[in-house]
């Protein structure tokens, strides 16, 4: 999952980076608010976390101009202050959760994986699609009984697919929502990927789960049939 920070202090910004990077998550950073809008309005994120005080426009005229142009991108807003008033203007603006610097980086990762949560994506913290289960609090694949190691990258691509069974997703859909823009769209990187987990996964003897669906992308779903 691709999430995009918007945050002035290189210190925080680097912080939250390094910690979403570990987590497996593709992170973009933006550090003023003209940046971050043209950020948010370029790619597909899954996520915003946007600091309120910000240079050239502040996080509210940031998150209420991606609302305007009709992004509903979940987003967390970063605050200094804990104010009734600054928590107010946060949500009449469309922000989805809030959260007051400083703040300990689970509790940061704990509210991102909530927002990933909301519909239209799938519920709960372990995604299912057949006999094939991912905790996503543990960062854990089974199938079946066998657990599945994967690295940080076949994880994030593996996630994007469960979040949306039974759904054609496109190379450049997985590429931008698990890379970020060192992502290059003309390589056959999410192929490769696709490749690994598929060795991983769909082992000889079992139902294939990862489906090619040929001049379009990928599916992942327990029918073999589906598209
Ligand atoms: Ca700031």
């Amino acid at each position: 999952m691709r999430i995009l920070v918007v945050e002035d202090e290189s210190s925080i910004a680097n912080f939250i980076r390094q910690g979403l990077s570990e987590a497996g998550y593709a992170v973009d950073v933006a550090s003023d608010g003209q940046e971050g809008l043209a950020y948010a309005l370029a790619a597909e994120y899954d996520v915003l976390v946007l600091d309120i005080m910000l240079p050239y426009l502040d996080g509210l005229e940031v998150l209420r101009e991606t609302r305007r142009q009709g992004l509903k991108v979940p987003t967390l807003m970063l605050t200094a202050r804990d104010t009734v008033d600054d928590r107010v203007s946060g949500l009449d603006a469309g922000a989805d959760d809030y959260l007051v610097k400083p703040f300990a980086f689970p509790e940061l990762l704990a509210r991102i994986r909530a927002l990933l949560r909301r519909p239209p994506l799938q519920t709960g913290t372990t995604l299912i699609v057949g006999d094939l289960e991912m905790d996503t609090v543990v960062h854990q694949v089974r199938r079946q009984t066998r657990p599945i190691e994967l690295s940080p990258r076949e994880y994030a691509v593996l996630e994007y697919l469960m979040r949306h069974p039974n759904q054609v997703l496109t190379r450049t859909q997985i590429g931008e929502h698990v890379w970020n823009f060192d992502f290059y769209n003309e390589s056959n990187v999410v192929d490769v990927y696709i490749g690994y987990l598929r060795r991983k996964i769909d082992r000889a003897g079992d139902a294939p789960l990862i489906h090619t669906i040929r001049g379009v992308g990928y599916c992942i779903s327990e029918h073999g049939d589906h598209a």
